[in-house]
């Protein structure tokens, strides 16, 4: 399958980048390292500004990201991380090149759910490596990014100061070589505070949409509905509520049996106006295939816990492609209007008594690009 479904956002590079429009032209007081300054050996007695450096190389990586997705939650323990985890599992069975980004500063998971756990990354000449997750159906390995491959041990606590959390948040965006990607995924960590902030404020620009994972029962919904008010406050497209261990499957008799009462989710969403988009069962498999690093949508792809997550996987290739139209429509239209000023420019240099001519012939060769031209001169009007 081919993956270039989301090439370039402008597929016309342009005329003359200059310094401000190309994140990768190196500055006069540019090192060109390809990671952050706190893991370089020369930093003590580096005299650049590293405020530039870090922005040019967040800038840099995010030019190669098609679609990021920012999977919240405002609670700790409703699946986030799970949502995350086989979200990204979903869209690279489907051919997609996908990064997972765990910003779950407290409580870094993805390097156990995708079978990472007690494993380092490397610093190479671009950046640190992400670790490459393969499974078979998978043609490009999803690559995973985590604080849990930066710490000395899995078990190691973590207590953040904020300015530690706001430097780990342009860590892990501009640190990590995340490649071309047509899908970054990124595990937020739980609430809409500081980090939050910050991701959004860092990703403002670029194509940015959300997922809330959510458990029915009324106190992590009250705590959801923060989340939506953030997204609407920040412009922020919110694709939908993931409702997570919606309803149970009896072993023994195969009855399904919902633990929560959904009721008052669907009432509240649909008042906020948010679509539901999937329940997910609470199910012994998914967290067997999380806790033993196999997402279960690549375990078990006919299974009904990859039914369920399928149409998360959806909406997510809808919103990217929809994006992906928008914005070629737009590249498609400056083209337009850069092509009919330059044929204007032109047809300047056209002797006056021929340029209406020209450029009528032109109309008719590329209509509508140029502005209306009086009626070319008929040659049997005598009148004239
Ligand atoms: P969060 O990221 O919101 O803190 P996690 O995704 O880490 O939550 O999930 C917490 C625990 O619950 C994990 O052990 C996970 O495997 C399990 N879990 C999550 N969703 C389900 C589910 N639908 N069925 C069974 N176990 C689940």
């Amino acid at each position: 399958m081919s993956v270039s479904h989301f090439p370039p956002r402008d597929p016309r590079p342009p005329r003359d980048p200059g310094p401000s429009r190309d994140p990768l032209a190196l500055a006069p007081e540019d090192c060109g390292r390809g990671h952050a300054c706190q893991f370089c050996p020369q930093e003590e007695e580096c005299r650049l500004e590293k405020g530039h450096h870090e922005k040019r190389l967040i800038e840099s990586r995010l030019a190669k990201i098609g679609q990021i997705i920012m999977v919240m939650a405002n609670k700790g323990g409703v699946g986030k991380s799970t949502v995350s985890a086989n979200l990204a599992a979903g869209l690279a069975a489907r051919g997609y090149r996908v990064g997972v980004a765990d910003a779950d500063i407290h409580g870094p998971n993805q390097s156990r759910f995708f079978g990472f756990v007690g494993q380092r990354v490397r610093l190479g000449g671009n950046g640190l490596t992400p670790r490459a997750f393969e499974a078979e159906g998978v043609e490009h390995p999803l690559r995973v990014g985590s604080l849990a491959f930066m710490m000395e041990s899995d078990d190691t606590p973590i207590v953040w100061r904020d300015a530690y959390k706001h430097d780990f948040m342009h860590h892990l965006i501009g640190s990590f070589d995340w490649g071309p990607l047509d899908f970054l995924v990124i595990d937020m960590p739980p609430g809409t505070g500081n980090e939050l902030i910050t991701l959004a404020d860092l990703l403002e620009g670029h194509d940015v949409a959300a997922l809330l994972a959510t458990t029915p029962q009324e106190v992590a919904l009250m705590d959801s509905l923060k989340a939506v008010r953030f997204c609407q406050e920040r412009q922020l497209p919110l694709l939908g509520v993931v409702e997570n261990m919606a309803g149970v499957t009896c072993p023994h008799c195969g009855g399904e049996f919902h633990l929560f009462p959904r009721a008052h989710l669907a009432e509240a969403l649909a008042e906020v106006e948010v679509d539901s988009l999937a329940q997910i069962p609470l199910s012994p498999a998914l967290a067997s295939g999380s806790d033993s690093g196999q997402p279960i949508v690549l375990a078990a792809p006919d299974g009904p816990e990859a039914r369920a997550f399928a149409p998360v996987v959806e909406a997510c290739v809808a919103h990217a492609r929809q994006g992906f139209a928008e914005a070629a429509a737009h590249s498609l239209q400056a083209l337009a209007s850069e092509a009919g000023d330059e044929l204007e420019a032109a047809l300047a240099s056209v002797p006056p008594e021929q340029r209406d001519a020209v450029r009528h012939e032109l109309q008719a060769q590329f209509a509508g690009l140029l502005g209306d031209a009086p009626r070319p001169p008929d040659p049997d009007d005598v009148t004239r």
